[in-house]
Formats: structure tokens, sequence, C-alpha cells
């Protein structure tokens, strides 16, 4: 098991930094390429080519696995 401690991504076309902290909230970045959702719960991404080619992984997990 892994302990979400933060869902977020940096988009590479606009820059912006998006965060989802709650889990239904849907956050999309200021271009609309790419969206990031499920908060704590689960990594949920969304973006228009690849996760390469959109965005830059910014989240910190933590294992758990004690
Ligand atoms: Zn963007």
């Amino acid at each position: 098991m892994e302990k979400i401690i933060s869902n977020k991504i940096q988009c590479k076309h606009c820059g912006e930094i998006i965060e989802s902290k709650h889990i239904h909230e849907f956050v999309t970045c200021k271009c609309e390429t790419c969206s990031v959702d499920g908060g704590h719960y689960h990594l949920s991404r969304s973006y228009k080519n690849s996760p390469e080619e959109d965005f830059v992984e910014l989240s910190e997990v933590e294992e758990d696995n004690r």
C-alpha cells in the first residue's frame, strides 16, 4: 500500500502547478491540457497527448509496507 501525501503535477505547456486535495476535487490547468483528481485517495490524471509530453509528476507518495 502507498499513502498519498500530495497529488499534484505541473503542466509542461502553461507551467501551472495543479493539486487535488480532496477525493472529488477535479482541477484543470489554465491551458486545459492536464487535470488531476482523486485527492489523497488515488492519483488520477487526464492529459491530451502523453504524460511525458504534458506534465511533470510532483506528487509525493509514501511507501507504507511495514
Ligand atoms: Zn497547462
